[in-house]
């Protein structure tokens, strides 16, 4: 059982829960806890229900199905903590209560998140039943997943795989507990990336994938050659391949395609769209007088024949602007500035648009045709909290995303607290802690947050700019207690702001912002020009994400900031209805690497996870609990009124065992089905009187 485990080996791999930590408000006591046990390959381990893993850069042999039988059908806090046992204990109420669940999962980016996402799906695809039926969907959800990382993740600093997309993936079980479908919500996919990449990166991982992995002929017919650095989407970054068997991987990712229902012909469209983006990044520009012209018609033929329109409106595209004024249709030609940036765009949206394209291939071949009650369970694996040397639109969204999540921890670990004490008549102190609501109303309050000043500035006509948006900022915000302005920032101990920055105190620490970009990401305008040539496209894909109706629409399509508020409100509505469980993940160090434990990166991120909170909280109320009969069944013994049978109900046995125990009324309280100890050393006690019986 895990307690005599925790109490056998305290000093060597310390203990499975920090609750049972001697001082709650210790932040190194908590940390070495996590050192010692990281040491001996344990990386898990539990602050109450909440289960926090520490990266250990290296396979373990924790996976196989010996562990998941391990896992299956026990009490999960009798066994050793592991993501197997916390999953199992969402299917559980999710079989038996028939309450639809999430599981949660935060960290930074490299601390396992998207690891441990599919440990989950492998535990559920072993644990439940073994039917024809079940086993094709069980498939296609394990088989999503090669299709999204070859499209959404990539090679950075700090993860060889990063996701850099958000993914909240629901699976639908029938009222036996076997999968029947599924549906995945993408959100905010870093489609800049298609474009350039920072010293050291990659773009996506399936543009490598395909220059090595495809057949010649298919090569050939997409006029590509295998050698990256001829690409300019390619070359600017991480030009070697370490660690990636991209060729492999292709073949994966091909198959898997197959395997989740996409038609061959889709498959083709597919890798020809990706090829002709390649195609338009070599696309060059020349200087004609005030204006920009195309260098490099060849490639402009090649990536028209692949996107399936003619060379001359791709070429218009990249070279003019039409605009529509009351009716009339202007058009003007770009500059060679201008031209680059518009090349550009076409790469970002054709891509942007295809991923969310895949996914809603994924989720049609997801659906289930089942029509009696279902359960769900949520998996949500999204980016982590980023502070970055320098922060843009994206660290902005993302930050502001963490904000929402840590809001919804607040509300739901709190709430879900003070609920059980409440269902058990159990009374307890409040518990103070930061509520970050002020953040997020910085951020989305109606009318005066920064994304509606955002939005003010985009629709404003005439000259509004980065600087006049950084002014309008300045000027409403800066009375709030996280907003620090430039004007103001430049006192004492503050590192001081330049004039194009500003900072946002964020609940999980500061974070400056560069607002470069800001009203041109949050714009998100495609010109119309680029949107026709794409409308007229005669490929598939392309017609289906590019319809032609979108021309016609007179309204101005939300903003980037306003669409990610919108679907992040709407996520905060779906995990707001379900049985929340938390995992937190801990990157031991920032060079990918097993066996170092560096302490202070582990203890920033301890602080931004909220970890010490949750475990006051978790132990400002009663550090343990246990059902009477679990509890009576191992200490009976102690007591001889209990000892060996007792034939009364369980939580008159447990009382007269506290009371012969001799504990006094504050060690602990009874409630309706469960015994609360306030203290872990009363448990420790109760424990070792136990041991040594
Ligand atoms: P990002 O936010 O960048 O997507 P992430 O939190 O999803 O990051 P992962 O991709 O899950 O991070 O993990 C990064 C790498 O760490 C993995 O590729 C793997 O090498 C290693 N890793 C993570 N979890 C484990 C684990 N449980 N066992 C062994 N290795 C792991
Ligand atoms: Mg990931």
């Amino acid at each position: 059982m895990r307690m005599e485990n925790a109490l056998e080996n305290r000093d060597t791999f310390g203990v499975s829960d920090a609750v049972l930590l001697d001082d709650p408000d210790n932040t190194d006591e908590f940390i070495e806890n996590l050192r010692k046990r990281f040491r001996g390959d344990i990386i898990y381990t539990y602050i109450g229900p909440v289960l926090i893993v520490t990266n250990p850069y290296k396979p373990l042999p924790i996976y196989a199905e010996d562990s998941i039988k391990k896992y299956q059908n026990v009490n999960y806090i009798e066994v050793a903590p592991h993501v197997f046992g916390l999953t199992d204990n969402a299917y559980k109420q999710l079989r038996e209560e028939n309450r639809d669940q999430c599981i949660l999962i935060s960290g930074e980016s490299g601390s396992g998140k998207t690891e441990a996402s599919k440990q989950i799906l492998q535990y559920i695809a072993a644990a439940s039943r073994n039917v024809s039926s079940v086993e094709t969907t069980k498939d296609k959800l394990l088989y999503s997943n090669p299709v999204l990382e070859a499209f959404g993740n990539a090679q950075t600093n700090r993860n060889d795989n990063s996701s850099r997309f958000g993914k909240y993936m629901d699976i639908e079980f029938d009222f036996r507990g076997s999968p029947i479908g599924g549906h995945i919500l993408n959100y905010l996919l870093e489609k800049s990336r298609v474009v350039n990449q920072s010293q050291g990166e990659r773009n996506f991982h399936i543009f490598y994938q395909l220059l090595t992995g495809v057949d010649d002929a298919t090569l050939s017919s997409l006029q590509l050659t295998r050698s990256v650095v001829n690409y300019n989407y390619l070359n600017q970054g991480q030009v070697k391949i370490a660690g990636q068997d991209d060729k492999k991987q292709f073949e994966v990712v091909k198959q898997a395609m197959s395997r989740v229902g996409f038609e061959d012909a889709e498959i083709t469209e597919v890798f020809q769209i990706v090829a002709a983006i390649l195609h338009v990044g070599n696309v060059n520009f020349k200087q004609d007088g005030h204006y920009g012209k195309i260098a490099t018609p060849d490639v402009v033929k090649t990536a028209a024949q692949l996107l399936g329109c003619t060379p001359e409106k791709l070429t218009k595209a990249f070279t003019h602007r039409t605009i529509e004024a009351r009716g009339d249709f202007v058009t003007s030609p770009l500059t060679f500035d201008q031209c680059t940036y518009a090349r550009d765009a076409l790469s970002k949206a054709v891509y942007e648009r295809l991923f969310t394209w895949l996914v809603s291939k994924l989720n049609e071949s997801l659906k289930s045709d089942f029509n009696g009650k279902r359960t769900l369970m949520g998996i949500l694996d999204i980016y982590g909290f980023e502070i970055f040397e320098k922060n843009s639109f994206e660290q902005f969204c993302i930050n502001y995303c963490n904000e929402k999540l840590q809001q919804l921890f607040i509300e739901l670990t709190l709430k879900s607290e003070q609920e059980e004490y409440r269902k058990e008549g159990i009374e307890w102190q409040h518990v103070d802690y930061f509520n970050n609501k002020v953040i997020c109303d910085l951020i989305e309050e109606r009318h005066k947050g920064m994304i509606a000043i955002m939005d003010e500035e985009c629709l404003r006509p005439g000259d509004a700019n980065d600087f006049s948006l950084l002014e309008k900022m300045d000027e409403n915000l800066s009375s709030h207690n996280h907003y620090l302005s430039h004007k103001i920032a430049n006192n004492v101990t503050r590192k001081s702001l330049t004039r194009d920055e500003f900072r946002l105190l964020h609940y999980a620490g500061e974070v400056t912002y560069k607002v470069h970009g800001f009203l041109d990401k949050n714009n998100d305008l495609l010109f119309r020009d680029l949107r026709e040539a794409m409308t007229q496209s005669n490929k598939k894909i392309l017609q289906l994400v590019f319809p032609a109706g979108e021309l016609l629409r007179k309204k101005r399509p939300d903003t980037a900031a306003t669409q990610f508020k919108n679907s992040l409100a709407q996520l905060m509505e779906i995990l707001m209805s379900k049985e929340p469980s938390y995992i937190r993940c801990i990157k031991p160090n920032d060079f990918k690497k097993s066996g170092v434990f560096d302490l202070e990166i582990v203890g920033h991120q301890v602080k931004y996870l909220g970890l010490m909170e949750n475990l006051r909280v978790r132990r400002a109320g009663f550090a343990y609990r246990r059902k009477y009969d679990t509890f009576l069944d191992r200490y009976k013994s102690l007591c001889p009124q209990t000892w060996p049978h007792f034939q009364g109900p369980a939580d008159k046995g447990v009382e007269l065992l506290m009371k012969h125990l001799g504990y006094h009324e504050d060690d602990y309280q009874l409630g309706k089905t469960k015994i609360f100890i306030r203290h872990a050393q009363t448990l420790f006690a109760i424990e070792d009187a136990f041991q040594i019986r």
